[in-house]
């Protein structure tokens, strides 16, 4: 089956062409047929990039008014790329959603499905809105090609009350679905699933820490491969430390800032979403890369963001070993996860007494690849993953068209 998988954010289209079947799952030989990204949607300077095996497109300063524009492009470029010879070709639409409200599991979207993930809008209301967009268009130039719907919150549905409760009134609980929702779950399900196969373990014997470090960054604690605890709670900006966002911190400073400030609420999510975190400790940027570089030349703010940030992760993989009791993997993903060994070792830093030695040698080494980084007498195996959440996308669509209850 080929299935177009598509991440639609405000003004940008990530999307990848898979053939998949279970005789391709089963031997994780699932085909990408194409992959790319359109970007600055709703501008008539937007960009367009697609590979398809050896050939590769760009086109810059396109007239792409919306998400129906997008889309209708990347249906063109796949047929110019040879991807597909004809839109029919392409059997299913898969889509991320952000926000699936209790939705445990990925679903076939339906009438009922639809006015769920609506319901979930005023839970993600910057998510899921664009989410859906790639649905309705969809709908239009697919009518009779079922669709999809994967959700980042699905595989922590299963976290228990004292994980996903916070210690405000019952009733805002109840009544205004105030709990821990976590993100990012579709990555952590993902490279949970391959430290299983790559060290040969079986799901119900294996308790995992698995940490997504991207822009937005994640802990989820995993035991026999069910989500017990992450670090995301009810929107993205809660745990770990990340690009633009500070995690975890003392909500009166809201209300100090806002009484003392005369800062608004829109100020200070602004603040919280696009000041701080990595970028608000350095004023410098928020990407790892140049960070771990200015460091290095003695800046002494990103020097600061870096120990911050490995910091409150370290504190979180302690945390989460107490969550679990016993650890048999600990997975490294998402740009800085599968890129820094520098941010591996920061973070790792005495936790020897805890079981987590890492290989300095193999750490070094592992950039971008599946690789087991720790010592032969490391109580935890320790892994950096690549994460393919559009992989997981594909085959949960596959999986659920074709009735087959997802793993
Ligand atoms: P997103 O959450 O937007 O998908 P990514 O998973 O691509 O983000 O992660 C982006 C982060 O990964 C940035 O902070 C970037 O600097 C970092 N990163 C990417 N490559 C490297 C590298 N080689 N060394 C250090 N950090 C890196």
């Amino acid at each position: 089956m080929k299935i177009l998988v598509l991440n639609c954010g405000s003004s940008s289209v990530k999307f990848q062409l898979v053939e998949t079947d279970l005789e391709r799952i089963d031997r994780n030989e699932d085909r990408l047929l194409a992959r790319g990204q359109v970007e600055r949607i709703g501008t008539s300077e937007a960009l367009v990039y697609c590979q398809a095996g050896e050939r590769a497109t760009r086109d810059v300063g396109l007239e792409l008014p919306d998400h129906r524009a997008a889309i209708a492009k990347v249906i063109a470029l796949l047929q110019h790329t040879g991807a597909v010879s004809r839109p029919e070709d392409i059997d299913a639409l898969g889509h991320r959603v952000v926000h699936g409200g209790d939705f445990r599991t990925s679903q076939l979207i339906t009438a009922e499905v639809l006015r769920k993930i609506e319901d979930a809008v005023e839970l993600a209301p910057l998510h899921n809105p664009h989410n859906l967009k790639g649905y309705y268009v969809c709908a239009e130039l697919f009518p009779d090609r079922p669709q999809v719907a994967v959700f980042d919150t699905a595989f922590h549905q299963t976290m228990p009350g004292r994980a996903y409760l916070y210690a405000l009134p019952y009733d805002h609980f109840r009544r205004h679905r105030i709990r821990r929702y976590g993100f990012h779950g579709t990555s952590h399900r993902y490279v949970a699933y391959r430290f299983r196969q790559l060290s040969d373990r079986s799901t119900e014997e294996t308790n995992l820490i698995t940490c997504h470090l991207g822009n937005g960054c994640s802990l989820a604690a995993i035991q026999h491969g069910r989500s017990v605890d992450t670090s995301m709670g009810f929107t993205p900006l809660e745990g770990l430390v990340m690009g633009t966002r500070p995690g975890d911190l003392d909500p009166a400073i809201v209300l100090h800032l806002m009484a003392k400030l005369e800062m608004t609420a829109q100020e200070v999510s602004t603040l919280l979403n696009r000041h701080s975190g990595l970028y608000g400790i350095s004023g410098e940027t928020n990407d790892m890369r140049a960070l771990l570089e200015s460091a290095r030349k003695g800046h002494e703010r990103a020097r600061l963001a870096i120990e911050v940030f490995c910091y409150r992760l370290r504190k979180y993989i302690g945390a989460y070993t107490a969550v679990l009791g016993e650890v048999h993997g600990l997975v490294f993903t998402g740009g800085i996860g599968e890129n820094a060994p520098r941010i591996r070792e920061l973070s790792c830093e005495n936790l020897d007494q805890l079981g987590y030695v890492l290989d300095t040698a193999k750490n070094n080494q592992a950039v971008g690849v599946e690789a087991a980084i720790s010592t032969s007498s490391s109580r935890v195996e320790i892994f950096v993953i690549p994460t393919n959440e559009e992989l997981l996308i594909a085959r949960d669509a596959f999986r659920t068209i074709e009735g087959i209850e997802n793993p």
